[in-house]
């Protein structure tokens, strides 16, 4: 089969001409051929493995190019890499990989196309066209690929149990393409990831992340999640989650399963963001249920304050994970802080001041707050389904409202501490503190609006109160 038209960007025959100018072949490999054959757009990475060096077929290429680009050369790697405008074009020499048992690290050697494909994790990501001048856009598919793309199926070129335990992060892999591309993992690879599952723990936490977040980046996350539960893995690499799994029954009471109600909402959610932080919100939104579960014949059971130890369990993952310990790791553990703050609100009647309260203490964070807390009504009972969708369509409305009058969102005090100690001719004291809450209180409370006048009039009701005297 000849795929001449995945060929079209003028790069590739500059690439085809510098490979017979260096006097080596050249072949385009992996993910751009396997989204090319998809049809899933046009890719932003290329790679290019050369039957020799990926380094001086790089250099070449760049000096045939109008502008004389940069390149980027990893030495340690063997390999250099090419920006042009929105595509980046990484250049490796074909490789031969040899695992041993002891050692995290193959070695690694020279070696030919055959070579370089045996080393690759899926039949689907071995595909290679041609870039040669005589055979531009011939397809190499020693692993029939191609079949399985149609048959949408992941299968590994080798025997799962060598391609897996070589290098473990490729459990992840068949997971996370079987979840953004909508396939399934052969039986006999699903059944040797199991059996592997263990091995993962010697994979660093900076690539497993990476995966975590192309799972959760699909279009329907339960896929991978369910996958990753399925083989045990997830209990090495997010225990958090699994330990929400089951159902507890007590005295005729139950609880519901709080590992599907989780993926559920992750599922709802992404329907409405591509937000990877609102949707990593989504998926620890509960995870302070485990450690707070508890039973009482009084009123069942309840998860006493777990949004609380959620967030503090958000920044422990986050920090064993490797994850940024930053503004995005702090939403996260907001979110997960605030998740049952509408929820309590659009049970009842929304009030002004309820709403004004929430906008206070969510901030900018909360329009995604209300979009988890959407997410988060996973009830089959269609009349309170409902109910709670309508109640919070009017907490959206009525955040509006409130911040149209009263603007509480990023709240600064409409009187300053300084003005209320010149005042009152005060020096840095309680009763300062005590002024501004009550000011504070009453405009989340809706007693007076956030203005300057009502703030200095309710300021010096408050200083008299408190037996101050206003200075001349
Ligand atoms: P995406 O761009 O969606 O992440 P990709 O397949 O291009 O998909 P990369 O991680 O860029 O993913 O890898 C490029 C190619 O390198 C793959 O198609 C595959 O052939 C090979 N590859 C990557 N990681 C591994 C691995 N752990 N084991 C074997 N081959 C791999």
């Amino acid at each position: 089969m000849n795929h001449k038209e995945a060929l079209k960007h003028n790069i590739f025959k500059t690439i085809s001409k510098s490979a017979a100018e260096l006097n080596l072949d050249s072949y385009v490999i992996g993910g751009f051929v396997r989204d090319y054959l998809l049809q899933r757009g046009d890719a932003k990475d290329i790679d290019v493995v050369a039957i020799g060096s990926g380094i001086a077929l790089a250099k070449q290429v760049a000096k045939n190019l109008p502008n004389k680009p940069k390149i980027q050369v990893f030495k340690t790697y063997g390999t250099a890499m090419l920006k042009l405008d929105t595509i980046e074009v990484e250049f490796v020499g074909a490789r031969k990989e040899s695992y041993n048992e002891d050692s995290r690290n193959p070695t690694v050697e020279n070696g030919t196309l055959q070579d370089d494909q045996n080393r690759r994790d899926f039949s689907i990501n071995a595909l290679a066209l041609d870039l040669s001048e005589s055979n531009f856009g011939d397809l190499l598919d020693p692993f029939n690929g191609v079949k399985d793309l149609g048959d949408k199926i992941i299968r590994t070129p080798l025997d799962p149990d060598i391609t897996y335990s070589d290098d473990p992060l490729r459990m992840m892999r068949a997971i996370r393409f079987a979840a953004q591309l909508g396939f399934s993992i052969e039986k006999k690879s699903l059944d040797s990831i199991t059996k592997n599952s263990e091995r993962i723990k010697i994979i660093t936490n900076e690539r497993i992340v990476v995966e975590l977040n192309k799972i959760l980046c699909s279009k329907k996350p339960s896929v991978g999640f369910l996958l990753l539960e399925r083989t045990g893995l997830l209990k090495y690499i997010l225990p958090e989650l699994t330990a929400l799994k089951g159902i507890d029954e007590v005295e005729g009471q139950k609880h519901k399963d709080n590992f599907y109600h989780t993926l559920e909402v992750v599922d709802n959610i992404s329907k409405h963001t591509e937000d990877v932080w609102l949707r990593w919100a989504a998926l620890l939104h509960d995870i302070g249920k485990a450690p707070t579960k508890k039973f009482s014949k009084k009123v069942g059971w309840t998860f006493h304050a777990h949004e609380f130890e959620g967030s503090k369990m958000v920044y422990q993952l986050f920090k064993r994970l490797k994850m940024p310990l930053n503004d995005k790791m702090k939403f996260v553990q907001k979110l997960v802080f605030m998740s049952s703050r509408p929820i309590v609100l659009a049970q009842d009647i929304v009030t002004d001041s309820a709403v004004r309260r929430l906008v206070f203490d969510a901030g900018d964070y909360v329009d995604d707050l209300m979009t988890l807390c959407e997410a988060d009504i996973t009830t089959k009972n269609p009349k309170k389904f409902n109910k709670y969708h309508n109640n919070f369509k009017i907490v959206r409305e009525k955040i509006i409202e409130v911040e149209e009058k009263d603007s509480v969102r990023n709240f600064q005090p409409p009187v300053s501490g300084e003005e209320i100690m010149k005042t009152f001719n005060l020096k840095p004291s309680r009763e300062i503190g005590m002024i501004k809450e009550a000011i504070k209180e009453a405009i989340l409370e809706g007693d007076i609006p956030n203005e300057y006048e009502a703030a200095f009039n309710l300021m010096v009701k408050k200083g008299k109160a408190l037996g101050l005297k206003i200075s001349d």
